[in-house]
């Protein structure tokens, strides 16, 4: 028995050791070449990236840089109600500035394009702006700790100066040249040696670096990428597992998608999201959005759950951002909608006056091919693709502006409303988001909370809502809790609200209840809507 045991390992060894040689050697030249590409394919995509943020820095300062001449041409540099106009203005038509505002001689905020300033702010540090003569930069701390980068025009007349508050990671660029997500270590510095921005990843003090440096002609601003070169192994993953099975023998190919694949999977939570999507985990629930003048219903909001096989139900904020990243966002959605036309389409779609939102990643709205996914997805059931409402957050950054505008156009021109989801809490601002001509704007919890109890926030709740009446645009407010918010929401003009104190996101089975209960049907009505939908289509 014990000769038994002691034999089997020493068989192992040989066919390890003969399988290491077979494949060995061909694998440690593959690897050698392999490291020489990655090598190259780094430093030329460091190099290119830190001349790319060169570029977008560069056109930033100059689109703001132009902002300010101009408002300084025209006088605008007080306080009264006119100039604010024309500074709330000036936010709405350029793209990177979030805030204008008046400062006073010692650099601080004395009123802003929104009426008062926004909380605090602290000038962490500050230099005259090289290549713009009678400018300053400062970088500026403001309460949510994000950091700002402000230009301010020093060569007034008065006492005061007018200054661009721009979100700091704004400087830098969120894409690679292949399209791909931005992910390396980015540093931008003033000639003074002031740090503007910075994008961190963790990288290990062993890691290898590749490093790309450029300086900015006009304003001297200087960048610095750095790329762990392990990460760009990692990348090439796919790469050596192709060597290896190209050099290695069928038995050892049979063997590793047999016995090692299936164990990769298991521990790859790309993959656990793949196999959940195939098997179809991924469920909506409702989150109904009431009208709080009449207390009727409006429609409501699909929310994703992940139900899993053992019944737990898990929340997306822990599968999302990993959907996003991996691109299964796109499957999802139309997996969802799909869903929805099933399971709510007929109720749905008997009621006209109801409206279905779905949330739309920023992603989604970057491919042209999502407008004909959506037509055919609603073409084919009872909701009417004028019932439909697509949810863009100000939180995700838009990466290819043109692009999104035409996609949402494209979208509208099929009947479908866009929404802009959790206002006031994106890095973009708002004044952007609003150039992609969009139909609702939703005022994040966060502001319906501090409403009542927050004199700025409600300001600023009242400048949304005239701003959105001007625009011909709706408001619906999330997270209501209680009915003093209700109360004040009401006094606000505003008519749509969704939150707990009406009801969580309900499972396809209460909302359906729930829509009956609410608005039933005349008893004559009860014919299928598919039919009539298709024939009005046709
Ligand atoms: P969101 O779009 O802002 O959705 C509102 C979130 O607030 C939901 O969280 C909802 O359950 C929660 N909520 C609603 N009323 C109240 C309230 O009165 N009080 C409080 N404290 N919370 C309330 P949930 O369902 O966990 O979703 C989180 C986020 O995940 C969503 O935020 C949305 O950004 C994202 N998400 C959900 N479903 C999808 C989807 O299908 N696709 C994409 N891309 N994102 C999704
Ligand atoms: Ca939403
Ligand atoms: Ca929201």
């Amino acid at each position: 028995m014990g000769l038994f045991v002691r034999a089997i390992p020493r068989k192992n060894l040989i066919a390890i050791t003969a399988g290491v040689l077979l494949v060995g050697v061909p694998l440690v030249a593959f690897d050698f070449w392999l490291g020489g590409l990655i090598d190259r394919q780094g430093r030329a995509e460091v190099e290119t990236s830190a001349k790319r943020a060169v570029a977008l820095a560069e056109s930033r300062v100059s689109t703001v840089v132009g902002a300010l001449d101009d408002l300084a041409a025209r006088g605008i540099d007080s306080c009264d109600p006119a100039h604010i106009k024309a500074m709330q203005i000036a936010v709405f038509q350029t793209i990177p500035i979030k805030e204008l505002s008046i400062v006073g001689p010692d650099g601080q905020t004395v009123c802003t394009d929104l009426g008062l300033p926004l909380g605090v702010r602290n000038i962490v540090a500050s230099e005259p702006l090289s290549g713009a003569a009678g400018y300053s930069l400062d970088v500026v701390q403001v309460a949510n700790e994000q950091q700002m980068v402000r230009l301010r025009r020093t060569s007034g007349n008065g006492p005061s100066a007018i200054a661009a508050l721009v979100p700091a990671v704004l400087f830098i660029p969120q894409v690679t040249s292949q399209g791909g997500q931005f992910s390396a270590n980015a540093r931008i510095d003033t000639p003074g040696g002031i740090s503007l921005a910075k994008a961190n990843q963790p990288v290990a003090a062993s890691d290898d670096l590749l490093i790309g440096k450029a300086r900015s002609d006009k304003y001297g601003l200087g960048v610095e990428i750095a790329m762990s070169r392990d990460h760009a192994i990692a990348n090439s993953s796919d790469l050596k597992w192709l060597g290896l099975f190209a050099t290695g023998a069928i038995v050892l190919v049979v063997a590793v998608l047999g016995w090692i694949m299936p164990r990769r999977d298991a521990g790859n939570p790309v993959a656990a999201l793949e196999a959940a999507l195939e098997a179809g985990e991924f469920v909506p629930y409702y989150q109904p959005i009431v009208d709080i003048r009449s207390g009727q219903l409006r429609g409501a909001e699909v929310l994703v759950r992940w139900r899993k096989a053992d019944g737990t139900l898990v929340l997306p904020g822990s599968f999302i951002p990993l959907a996003e990243s991996s691109g299964l966002i796109l499957d999802m959605t139309r997996d969802l909608m799909r869903r929805v036309c099933v399971e709510a389409g007929p109720a749905i779609g008997r009621r006209p006056g109801l409206k279905i939102a779905f949330n739309f990643a920023g992603q989604l709205f970057s491919n042209k091919s999502i407008v004909k996914d959506v037509r055919n997805i609603f073409f084919g059931s009872e909701i009417k693709l004028s019932q439909v409402v697509l949810e863009l957050t100000e939180r995700d950054p838009i990466e290819n502006f043109t692009e999104t505008r035409q996609v949402i156009a494209a979208l509208q021109g099929l009947g479908v409303r866009i929404a802009i989801d959790d206002v006031g809490t994106g890095h973009s601002g708002l004044s952007y988001m609003l150039k992609l001509g969009v139909d609702i704007i939703k005022i994040d919890k966060m502001f319906v909370d501090a409403i009542g109890t927050d004199r700025n926030s409600t300001t600023i709740v009242e400048t949304l809502v005239d701003l959105a009446l001007n625009m011909r645009m709706d408001v619906v407010a999330e997270g209501v809790e209680n009915f003093e918010q209700v109360i004040h929401l009401r006094e606000l003009g505003i008519r749509s609200a969704q939150g707990y104190v009406f009801a969580p996101p309900l499972p396809g089975s209460a909302f359906l209840q729930l829509i009956e209960a609410l608005d039933p049907l005349p008893v004559a009505d009860e014919k299928p809507a598919g039919l009539r939908n298709r024939a009005t289509a046709a």
